[in-house]
């Protein structure tokens, strides 16, 4: 086995306000990274705002952080808490303001650092603290060191790196209430994407297979309730905690070719990230089956259903991504596929012939 997560993790009501403390040993002035209106229509802001006024520590705030964050962004807010003295760099959201934290955090301390540089893990400064906020049921990033950017030429790219974890991470489930129902459904399929590809990864150990049908088992009922409308409180916790499980399992493991394929239609498509993978969730366990029809039949007595009905959920969960893709654009996109890691970490032989019959048959 393998496994490493050293973030202090608190989850469940008023876990902002009970453990403030936390943050208080990360120093006495930080800077918040959130975007646009999410972090104040949930209430986040204001309760970590109370909790830092609690603890007398002084803050300012970047809210300028979109959907599948640019480098540049981070490098603008990184070299922002470098000169207002930052100590330590809060994010609040969904998984691209709690990514770009993970980012600035390294900025800040290395303010002259470039892409590339950034890229290249070439960082002379340890980043400075980080602490992170959950508002959606989804990325999981409160407890990875993965971070998910996106370039100069438009391509998202992850990186992995223990300094990259959070000191500590709050997860406040009430805090995900306000989510409209397609960011839900998005967030939640991927929490999906991430344990079920977690589970087919080369890289599968007994913790991380753990973890991966624990946050199956947690999702589906949440999941099911989303489709049909708006889940419950204790059903959004369910859905936050898979979350969270979810997070460990591909903390471990990484992801398979669904979530790299799937940056492709966000970068081209504008497509929302959960929803992006998980379309080719049953793609892969048409392969991961047939590559390994015991460890697949394993995966659906553990997470305690069939194939037929866990395919039949994720497609309730997706929309019409109305794609539609020229057989050239597919023939320019398959050799970006080559080599690459999350390809070769599903357990199955995946080739670019078969990436480009997915594409074909999905979107052609
Ligand atoms: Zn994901």
């Amino acid at each position: 086995m393998n496994y490493f997560m050293p973030t202090r993790l608190y989850t469940g009501q008023g876990c902002i306000s009970c453990h403030a403390d936390a943050l208080r040993k990360l120093g006495t002035t930080c800077a918040i990274i959130t975007s646009g209106n999410a972090a104040v229509v949930s209430g986040a802001l204001g309760d970590a705002q109370d909790a830092l006024a609690s603890c007398g520590i002084s803050s300012f705030v970047y809210n300028k952080i979109t959907a599948n964050p640019s480098v540049s962004s981070c490098i603008e807010a990184g070299r922002l808490a470098h000169e207002n003295g930052a100590q330590f760099i809060l994010g609040i959201g969904g998984g691209s303001p709690l990514d770009a934290a993970k980012a600035i955090a390294v900025f800040a301390t290395n303010p002259a650092l470039d892409e590339a540089g950034f890229y290249a893990m070439a960082w002379e400064h340890d980043p400075l603290p980080i602490a992170l906020i959950g508002t959606t049921a989804g990325t999981g990033s409160e407890v990875t060191k993965v971070a998910v950017l996106t370039d100069g030429a438009h391509r998202k790219h992850s990186i992995h790196d223990d300094r990259l974890y959070g000191a500590v991470a709050f997860g406040d489930s009430r805090h995900t209430h306000t989510c409209p129902q397609p960011v839900t459904l998005s967030c939640g399929v991927d929490v999906l994407a991430h344990a079920t590809e977690s589970y087919f990864s080369r890289k599968a150990d007994e913790i991380s297979r753990a973890f991966a049908v624990r946050a199956i088992r947690l999702a589906l009922e949440p999941l099911a309730a989303a489709v049909e409308g708006s889940p419950s409180a204790a059903q959004r916790e369910q859905l936050y905690d898979a979350s969270i499980l979810g997070g460990l399992a591909i903390n471990t493991t990484g992801t398979c070719f669904p979530h790299n394929v799937g940056y492709y239609l966000t970068e081209n498509y504008d497509v929302p990230h959960g929803f992006a993978c998980a379309v080719f969730m049953p793609a892969m366990l048409d392969t991961v089956r047939a590559y390994d029809p015991a460890y697949a039949a394993a995966f659906y007595d553990e997470i305690g259903a069939s194939e037929e009905a866990y395919v039949s959920l994720v497609k309730s969960c997706l929309p019409d991504l109305g794609i539609h893709m020229a057989a050239d654009e597919i023939s320019a996109a398959v050799p970006r596929w080559a080599n690459n890691g999350s390809v070769k970490n599903t357990r199955a032989e995946v080739t670019m012939e078969d990436i480009r019959t997915i594409l074909t048959s999905m979107f052609a």
